[in-house]
């Protein structure tokens, strides 16, 4: 647990929600899930609402930078159901889904998973690094939270060892976790520019451009 989590009660991370909720209009909830380890968003479709879950007493993030990365995702608009049905869309168009359907239970679910995870997973490298940028410059404080906590976990043991693993996604995840040592390794030190481009566009308020052609953007993918 670190000393933010103590100061953060699930309250006060619940009165966060509630004010990005009210700015937006639309329905978000949150669950506190106590040694998940893990923080994500989605949509709910049942109770049709996003829905946090997260866990506030992570060593790894302290709870406000989690709430808030998981919120920006929801106040920036990351397409996670367009995301979803795109996946589901190249698995069919390919050929995957059918080859998958034929498979026996644990093969079927070990291959399910390899099909969408390099898609899946570079995609949260590269959005996750928009919506900090976004947040980021609506409040400093923000920014300077989801720095610090990127540079601290590019010095974990356990994120290195990771990072080490060759994976493209890891490449990105480097650039991230201002690793650069390590993304020499996967050969894509280079990706360098983009992160350091994507940050210095949004500062220079190009992010109000890139909202305006969000809606166009979304109907494209849906084709
Ligand atoms: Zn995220």
């Amino acid at each position: 647990m670190t000393s933010d989590s103590l100061f953060y009660s699930n309250q006060v991370l619940t009165s966060l929600k509630n004010t990005y909720e009210q700015i937006k209009g639309k329905s978000l909830d949150i669950e506190f899930i106590e040694g998940a380890g893990e923080h994500y968003i989605f949509f709910d479709r049942e109770n049709r609402r996003y829905l946090i879950r997260t866990d506030p007493h992570d060593s790894k993030v302290p709870a406000v930078v989690a709430v808030e990365h998981e919120v920006s995702h929801y106040l920036h608009d990351s397409p996670l159901k367009t995301l979803r049905k795109v996946l589901a869309q190249i698995r069919n168009e390919s050929g995957i889904q059918a080859i998958i359907e034929q498979q026996d239970p644990k093969r079927k679910e070990k291959l399910e998973k390899f099909a969408d995870n390099l898609i899946k997973n570079s995609f949260n490298v590269l959005e996750d690094h928009r919506i900090e940028n976004l947040t980021g410059k609506l409040q400093r404080g923000s920014r300077d939270n989801f720095q610090k906590t990127c540079k601290k976990l590019g010095k974990m043991p356990e994120i290195i060892q990771g990072l080490l693993n060759k994976d493209p996604v890891n490449g990105l995840l480097c650039h991230r976790f201002h690793r650069q040592d390590i993304a020499k390794i996967h050969g894509m030190e280079d990706l360098k520019k983009y992160f350091l481009c994507d940050t210095l566009l949004r500062k220079q308020g190009l992010l109000y451009f890139c909202r305006l052609i969000k809606d166009v953007e979304y109907e494209e993918i849906n084709i």
